[in-house]
């Protein structure tokens, strides 16, 4: 069964100027362990999309469902992370790591020792003390990654993640990111307006409109289905076909 179910879901916003329709008619079913990104021109609603997943916005028509159950607001299941990795330049690597779990009162002498053995395994071992500042920008993330594995959701939202990372530092992390997420087995649904980023790290690529979004197209990417690396799926053959197919799409509105 999906783990993530979308049905018929449209989302108005009411603003002093009147309604904005964001999202229109969406119907998008995520399977365990799918990795899939979305793609779409700015303001389509694409973060708007991963709102009503996370339980922070109620959907205007439609339903969304988890595990079957409808989603009524935000819980543990769902793990969130934004494009500013909202580290607190006060407290250390491991006081922001254990940040989710002190929210949600389940900071144990055991989940405590799961994140500082995240920390060792994700090459952070040794930088528990530091702060943020002491950090490079791709170790940062790697942080903001581990406080949102940290509350165990299944499954993970990521809203450009990388944009604010220079190229070489979004590839290595991405490496990174994709491994951690496939070792733990996680169900990702990953924005970003990055084509060779979303069709590098997914099972599939999802293409939006302009607003209001709707979803136009889907893609299934082979190559990390059959296990690649998203460093090995950008020097796979098939890769610009992909590349150019979605960009097509994209520049129709451009
Ligand atoms: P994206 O992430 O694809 O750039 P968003 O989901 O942020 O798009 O926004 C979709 C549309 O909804 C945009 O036109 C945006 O201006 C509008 N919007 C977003 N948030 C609000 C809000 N809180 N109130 C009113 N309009 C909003
Ligand atoms: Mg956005």
């Amino acid at each position: 069964m999906a783990l993530v179910q979308l049905k018929n879901v449209s989302l108005k916003y009411h603003t002093l100027e009147g309604e904005i329709t964001a999202l229109e008619s969406i119907n998008l079913s995520v399977e365990p362990e799918e990795f899939v990104s979305i793609v779409g021109p700015s303001g389509c609603g694409k973060s708007t999309l991963l709102s009503l997943v996370a339980g922070l916005l109620q959907p205007t028509t439609g339903e969304i469902l988890i595990g079957g159950e409808p989603v009524r607001g935000p819980s543990a299941k769902v793990g969130y992370m934004l494009q500013q990795d909202y580290l607190y330049e006060w407290r250390t690597i491991l006081d922001n790591a254990l940040l989710g779990l002190e929210i949600r009162g389940t900071k144990t002498p055991e989940t405590v020792a799961e994140v500082k053995q995240m920390l060792q395994d994700y090459g952070l071992g040794g930088f528990e003390s530091y702060y943020p500042h002491q950090l490079s920008g791709g170790m940062r993330q790697r942080v903001a990654l581990i406080r949102t594995l940290a509350i165990q959701p299944e499954v993970l939202l990521l809203d450009e993640p990388f944009s604010a990372l220079d190229y070489q530092n979004r590839l290595a992390v991405g490496e990174e990111v994709v491994r951690i997420l496939r070792e733990r087995r996680k169900t990702v649904i990953m924005v970003t307006h990055d084509i060779p980023e979303a069709v590098s790290m997914a099972n599939r690529v999802i293409v939006m409109t302009p607003r209001p979004g709707t979803i136009q197209s889907e893609h299934r990417i082979a190559m990390s289905s059959a296990g690649l690396t998203p460093l090995q799926t950008r020097e796979h053959p098939a890769f610009r076909k992909y590349f150019t197919a979605i960009w097509k799409e994209l520049n129709v509105y451009a």
